[in-house]
């Protein structure tokens, strides 16, 4: 037999994409697969932003094999069940699968290789697919991971990567292998990007010409906008991760200093996960909060999600995130922040409200960026509060960012629009903004009596 089957996950591309170079060695047939997999959905993981941006990769995908004489086989049901199925009507002896982190990527794995195995047919995992280095590559003396981001960064920057792999010319599929219909998008954020390996590469090729050199100095900016928006095409794989830190290290200075460590942030999160599958839904460091919840805190946590706290920055924020299904670094950290630590939330719900809305939603980095800001994860501060109102002077000095996004405010110059409630009676009354939901300090107050911090 001469039949490989890739499985396509969150690897969605044909550039420098092993499993299938090493799929298709010695001129071997190929079924480039991707199964729409019911257990993603019963999960409630397929959010209608990120099935939009899906379609879009599918389709471009498949694009991408027919210039080359092959196509997409698209699949939906049980993973697994899909993939023997499809192997035993390829007559194929390979599948070849990008290693993946979350628990639900490591137990469809261990699945395959049973099933596989009593099948006949060989499991092939490649690592530095979905991450710039692999998850266990780099270690600590007496540990699987790294739980603190520094040390890990000095090791993941001596890691040697392995070469960036060109797209194949030629993809041959075997006859016979049939196919559903490719999903369509059916967008739902009116200010979705559009997803697919054409589009993530010109989006990368445009930010290593103009966008890179300025991330240093540019990136916290929340109304400039200036970070790459490249993170919905590294959660689907349509942008190699390997192939990135290559191109920004090439292209030099200190802005590609400041990405590339970024993308080894992405890197470090995944390797927490890969070690840790549980922390995506139990606290990696207890810190014995007793959170406010859903049933408690209803009203704050409505506010929250419809962007009408009353603390204009925050709000802000939360409706870009509506409207655009992503939202600026800056922004996730001080509305995590806002509801973890000054709302005293449970990091779950907002976690939760996050991938039901983010095109880039990953449960590495969500779920452990949100553990960090908690101070349940691995921030060496734990108990930092971000101050909405100092983030907002810092981060959004003239206001630009909250009159964008909060257009009862777009009348008020400058600054004074981050604290509406200095205004006088009838301007107050005039925007129909709310009050803020809660005293800073008084959220404050109760966060640190919770954290025992007297
Ligand atoms: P850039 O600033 O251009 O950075 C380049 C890439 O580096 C990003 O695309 C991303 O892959 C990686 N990166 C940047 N910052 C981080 C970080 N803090 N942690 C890990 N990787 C990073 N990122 C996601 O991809 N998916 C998520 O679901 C997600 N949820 C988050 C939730 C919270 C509460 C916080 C604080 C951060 C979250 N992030 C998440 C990380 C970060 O906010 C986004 O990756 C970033 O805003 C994406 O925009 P960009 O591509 O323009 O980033």
């Amino acid at each position: 037999m001469n039949v490989s089957v890739v499985l396509f996950t969150s690897d969605l591309r044909l550039h420098d994409h092993p499993p299938l170079r090493a799929a298709s060695a010695g001129g071997r047939a190929v079924v480039p697969l991707f199964v729409r997999d019911r257990a993603v959905d019963a999960a409630g993981f397929a959010a209608p932003n990120r099935l939009a941006f899906l379609a879009d990769c599918l389709r471009d995908l498949d694009t991408g094999l027919r210039e080359r004489g092959g196509r997409l086989v698209v699949r939906s049901g049980d993973v697994v069940e899909e993939v023997c199925r499809v192997a035993g009507e390829a007559g194929a002896d390979e599948v070849h699968l990008a290693a993946d982190v979350s628990r639900y990527a490591q137990r469809r794995e261990e699945r395959l290789r049973h099933a596989l195995e009593a099948a006949g047919v060989r499991l092939r995992v490649h690592d530095a697919v979905t991450s710039a280095v692999a998850p266990g590559a780099v270690a600590p003396a007496g540990s699987d991971h790294f739980a603190v981001f520094t040390p890990y960064f000095r090791r993941w920057t001596r890691e040697r990567q392995r070469d960036v792999l060109g797209a194949p010319r030629v993809v041959r599929v075997p006859d016979g292998v049939g196919s559903e219909r490719l999903p369509v998008n059916e967008g739902v954020s009116q200010g979705l990007a559009a997803g697919g390996e054409r589009e993530g590469r010109a989006r990368l090729a445009a930010w290593l010409r103009r966008g890179i050199s300025a991330y240093e100095d540019r990136h916290d900016d929340l109304a400039g906008d200036a970070t790459s928006r490249l993170s919905p095409h590294l959660h689907f794989g349509t942008l190699s991760p390997v192939e990135l830190v290559r191109r920004a290290r090439r292209t030099g200075g200190a802005g590609a200093e400041a990405f590339v460590r970024q993308l080894a942030w992405r890197d470090f999160h995944r390797q927490v996960l890969a070690a840790r599958p549980h922390a995506a839904d139990a606290d990696y460091r207890p810190r014995h909060d007793r959170w406010r919840t859903e049933r408690t805190a209803h009203g704050d946590i409505e506010a929250w999600r419809e962007g009408r706290t009353g603390y204009p920055v925050v709000d802000a924020a939360m409706r870009q995130l509506r409207h655009e299904g992503w939202m600026h670094n800056r922004g996730r950290l001080l509305t995590a922040s806002f509801l973890t630590k000054t709302l005293y939330v449970d990091w779950r719900i907002g976690a939760r409200h996050f991938l039901d809305l983010l095109v880039d939603g990953d449960v590495a980095n969500n779920q452990l960026n949100w553990q960090w800001v908690a101070g349940t994860g691995t921030d060496t501060r734990p108990n930092r509060v971000l101050n909405p109102l100092t983030q907002a002077r810092r981060f959004d000095p003239d206001g630009a960012y909250v009159r964008r996004w909060v257009p009862e405010l777009a009348g008020i110059e400058g600054p004074a629009v981050h604290q509406p409630w200095k205004l006088r009676g009838a301007d107050r009354g005039a925007v129909g903004y709310p009050e803020p939901v809660i005293e800073l300090s008084e959220g404050l107050a109760r966060f640190r009596e919770a954290r025992g911090l007297g």
